[in-house]
């Protein structure tokens, strides 16, 4: 697609007025207005929606997201879309997620990215979990494959974990794949919590150490960490939760100064979206979520690949739709 230089000057002053929170110049804005400009103006004539996870890179969630959030609240607005094709750009479990919930929806999503926690098991491991723990009931958590989300009884979100676990029937729940998410919440319950050994590379990262030194220097600073991170990061914490509750949490405070113990993009989200907080310490980058270029979704949205197309056996869908229903029907009564 051809544009005039009129066209890409408007659109890298758009996009300016965000990613200068981020420290883009305008010359940077003007090298990727072409490709903003395509896949906006494709996503109109195809009836596409662009949804954004957090943790994408500040050009994807600004320069043509529709919706920005975390899993669960993008495949909510996948649900209620009127859009022809979903592109989700994340990482492939998320957009399996959307296709659980919209099956006769076309999804896509830009690159096969993986995650470390969604790999670390596999259907088999549940079955032989179970085998193991007779009794018990289990969760898992929403960062897992469609085929071993068919394998549970109920699936959380780092949101609504202790609900969830409070709502199951059973006093013993296997509680997969996160171990340090299971570790953080076994002293929330009374029930007893059987953990898998899944970890996130990004937040295991982070060390109580470099939380003690930042909070050693900025004494009123609020220390917000996510849930997958380590039980004794966590303990050195104002706020464990997933990354929607750090966004409302930095929102609602009056404290300015914040430690954001997780990926780099909610620290972007915070300098981008709220004016006068200031965000301390180092976060790290997720290599999975940070794959996806705009040529992917161009691609995507163009000439996409079978593999960028999600495609899931309907009875996985069936029996991982389960476990979804179950955490909302569980949500939504407590
Ligand atoms: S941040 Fe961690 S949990 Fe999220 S996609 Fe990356 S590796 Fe997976």
């Amino acid at each position: 697609m051809e544009f005039s230089s009129a066209e890409i000057q408007n659109e890298a002053s758009r996009l300016f007025t965000k990613l200068k929170k981020v420290d883009w110049t305008m010359e940077k804005c003007a090298e990727i207005a072409h490709l903003t400009l395509e896949i906006n103006k494709l996503k109109k004539e195809k009836n596409a929606v662009i949804l954004a996870h957090s943790y994408q890179s500040p050009e994807i969630m600004y320069g043509i997201g529709d919706y920005l959030g975390d899993s669960y609240g993008l495949s909510i607005k996948a649900k209620n879309t009127e859009a022809d094709i979903i592109v989700f750009c994340s990482v492939h479990f998320m957009a399996e997620t959307a296709k659980i919930l919209n099956p006769k929806k076309e999804v896509r999503v830009p690159t096969i990215a993986g995650c470390s926690l969604a790999e670390s098991i596999k259907p088999n491991d549940i079955k032989k979990l179970r085998k193991e723990h007779p009794n018990a009931g289990v969760i898992c958590y929403v960062n897992t494959t469609a085929e071993v989300k068919a394998e549970c009884d109920a699936c959380c979100t780092s949101a609504n974990a202790l609900k969830i676990i409070e709502g199951m029937p059973q006093n013993e729940l296997i509680f997969v794949p996160d171990e340090f998410m299971a570790k953080n919440l076994q002293p929330l319950t009374n029930k007893k919590l059987i953990p898998w050994k899944g970890r996130c590379i990004v937040h295991q990262e982070f060390s109580d150490e470099s939380v003690r030194q930042v909070k050693s220097m900025y004494p009123e600073a609020k220390i917000l960490v996510h849930s997958e991170c380590a039980p004794n990061v966590v303990k050195e914490s104002d706020l464990m939760g997933s990354t929607d509750d750090i966004l409302k949490y930095v929102f609602n405070s009056d404290a300015n100064q914040f430690m954001l113990v997780t990926e780099c993009g909610i620290k972007d989200r915070v300098k981008t979206e709220f004016i006068g907080k200031e965000v301390l310490g180092s976060c790290i980058l997720c290599p999975y979520m940070k794959q996806i270029t705009l040529e992917d979704v161009l691609t995507c949205l163009k000439s996409p690949s079978s593999e960028q197309i999600i495609d899931l056996p309907e009875d996985v869908i069936k029996r991982a739709k389960k476990s979804i229903d179950k955490m909302v029907e569980i949500t939504e009564k407590n």
